[in-house]
């Protein structure tokens, strides 16, 4: 019945699906609870809920009866008829459902639409399919509880949960993906390869421990790095401001409720929520002249939005972040090298990880702010660089924000799940609201084009989708503990060290695993903490001076001279070498520990 997705969705076959599948679900319900009470059942991504006020509580033990009731009434193969009827046939026959009455009396007009499927009849706008046996490729999966029209002074209702699919190969798909990205959760992940944690004092927030913050850093660098490439200068801002600088950019008047605000001897101050004013007073800062332009300007700035309680969803959502967000002064005739060079950042960025992503141009909106003609020439440049770039991309015409064109990349992982990061937003309004002007080559003031861009969005929230994406094998380069000696008895310490030292001196990040353990046991832990190089040294690897070399893509390599193996870290790290299976890198495999075990014994340990 709610119209949670648009009407072009409407006629999409897995809308269909998915809304039938909640009326035979439904359906299912009243045989098993003939009391119970229906509330609303719309199709959800991926699937479907409805809402019931039952006599007691449901859980997912019952979902082996309700299943396979709903299995019986596809089978059945009864159709799905639509029907008119008048709003007074309609509370008749709906008079023991209070919910359905609420509804009908929420319906404009003197008709109301009904959908009958076998025993169901249900009030409805549909659409829906032809027969209940499109609808046997589903599986429930959840109960939670709803308010009705989410009014907390009402009873909770039930909510069950379930996902519809088309085959049972899309079905069982969905489900494998499910299940790994279980596996994947970077909330557990992080817990396990020890990267952060969470803690109730400061809930929605990273608490970095050393070998995750160890990461985070190397994806900072690469952001510095390639900024630098690419001629941006940084800058540094204070990260709270009084509530004037908010009025000038319009943040207070649009975003206050995601802001923090603060009281400050009597007068009100804000956490800044995007970096967007303070690179503004940067410019404003200086007399600028039109041979400064481009100016580009980047500021890793620690950014503080007030996201409601559950909105938060371990990293991916948090409170206090950090974004490699950046604004590029220019003018009109600038905007397509911008784009341009931009285009190529993210695609060096998203290759670097083996990341697909999609692109959508969203255009001029019909409350558009400046001028018509800035901004078709603005839109303009835009295509053309997606042109140059060769790349796919959509165009959603007037989605636009009412001061300046944009671009939307759309990150896809390894299991096909879309993340919005990257974007680059032009931007008429913010230089004018600022008075920000230039010195031309005629000697006019002009006023700058503001680009607001970002690769990765909020860092933290990149980071997560990372660990995820590589189920938290990082590749060499931003590994944590890139390279671990694993001496095999107390009398090769002394050796280990000094390898490390050889490694540590050219950058590596080593440690020795110097406790008296079985080496066995050293490189099962190794393994679990996903580290890249494992080198086993023992009597044999002295008098060699060598090492002998695991790594965690490709198992057992045997022996290396030092400064060999320190080479070729060296050079994956320079080169950021995407030195692990994206697809392939399956969780199960560190707690395989058959293949160390044959591997000592190959070797005679
Ligand atoms: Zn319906
Ligand atoms: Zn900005």
């Amino acid at each position: 019945m709610a119209d949670e997705q648009s009407n072009a969705d409407r006629a999409d076959e897995l809308y269909r699906i998915r809304h039938s599948t909640a009326h035979i679900m439904a359906a299912a319900v009243l045989e098993m609870f003939p009391d119970a009470k229906l509330a609303i059942g719309p199709p959800i991504e991926n699937g479907f809920y409805y809402d019931f006020d039952l006599p007691r509580p449901i859980s997912t033990e019952d979902f082996g009866e309700l299943e396979g009731r709903m299995i019986q009434l596809c089978k059945q193969d009864v159709p799905f008829e639509k029907e008119e009827w008048s709003k007074d046939k309609a509370r008749d026959f709906f008079s023991d459902q209070p919910y359905k009455l609420e509804l009908i009396d929420g319906i404009e007009g003197d008709t109301v639409s009904i959908y009958k499927s076998g025993p169901l009849t249900d009030l409805c706008a549909g659409p829906h399919v032809d027969s209940s046996i499109a609808c046997e490729h589903f599986k429930l999966e959840k109960v939670a509880g709803a308010y009705w029209r989410g009014d907390e002074d009402r009873d909770m209702l039930q909510r069950i949960y379930g996902t519809a699919w088309k085959t049972d190969e899309q079905l069982d798909h969905y489900l494998t993906t499910l299940e790994e990205a279980k596996k994947r959760d970077h909330r557990k992940l992080g817990q396990k390869l020890k990267l952060f944690h969470f803690h109730e004092h400061s809930p929605g927030n990273v608490f970095w421990k050393p070998r995750g913050w160890t990461a985070y850093r190397e994806l900072e660098s690469y952001f510095r790095e390639i900024e630098r490439e690419q001629g941006y200068e940084e800058i540094r801002n204070p990260s709270f401001y009084h509530e004037d600088l908010f009025d000038q950019s319009g943040h207070l008047e649009h975003y206050e409720d995601s802001m923090f605000t603060m009281d400050v001897h009597g007068e009100k101050y804000c956490l800044k929520p995007m970096n967007c004013p303070d690179t503004m007073l940067y410019f404003g800062s200086e007399k600028r002249s039109y041979r400064e332009l481009p100016l580009r300007v980047a500021e890793f700035g620690q950014l503080n939005r007030n996201e409601r309680p559950g909105a938060l969803g371990g990293a991916t959502r948090v409170r206090q972040f950090c974004q490699d967000d950046a604004h590029i002064f220019c003018a009109q005739e600038h905007l397509f090298d911008e784009i341009n060079l931009f285009l190529e950042m993210v695609d060096a960025t998203y290759s670097l990880f083996d990341m697909e992503y999609e692109l959508e141009l969203s255009t001029r909106p019909d409350d558009f702010m400046g001028d018509l003609q800035m901004w078709n020439e603005a839109e303009d440049s835009l295509k053309r660089a997606l042109e140059q770039a060769d790349k796919p991309f959509t165009i959603d015409e007037g989605d636009g924000a009412f001061y300046g064109p944009k671009i939307d990349f759309n990150v896809l992982d390894c299991l096909g799940r879309d993340w919005q990061c990257a974007t680059v937003q032009l931007d008429f309004q913010l230089p004018r609201r600022f008075d920000l002007t230039y010195t031309s080559a005629d000697n006019d003031e002009e006023t700058p084009i503001v680009i607001h861009r970002a690769i990765a969005g909020s860092l933290e929230r990149f980071f997560a989708i990372l660990v995820e994406h590589l189920a938290g094998v990082f590749p060499t380069w931003m590994a944590p503990t890139q390279a671990r000696v694993l001496p095999i008895s107390d009398e090769q310490n002394d050796y280990a060290f000094d390898v490390a030292e050889e490694l540590e001196e050219a950058g590596i990040r080593v440690k020795v695993d110097h406790r008296t353990e079985k080496v066995g046991k050293k490189i099962r832990e190794a393994e679990k903490m996903k580290i890249p190089y494992m080198l086993v040294v023992g009597d044999r690897e002295i008098e060699d001076g060598t090492v002998s070399v695991r790594t965690y893509r490709e198992g057992r390599r045997g022996a290396m001279d030092v400064d060999q193996l320190r080479d070729e870290i060296v050079d994956k790290i320079e080169s950021r070498e995407l030195d692990v299976d994206v697809a392939l890198t399956d969780l199960s495999r560190p707690d395989d520990t058959g293949t160390v075990g044959k591997d000592m014994e190959e070797r005679g340990y």
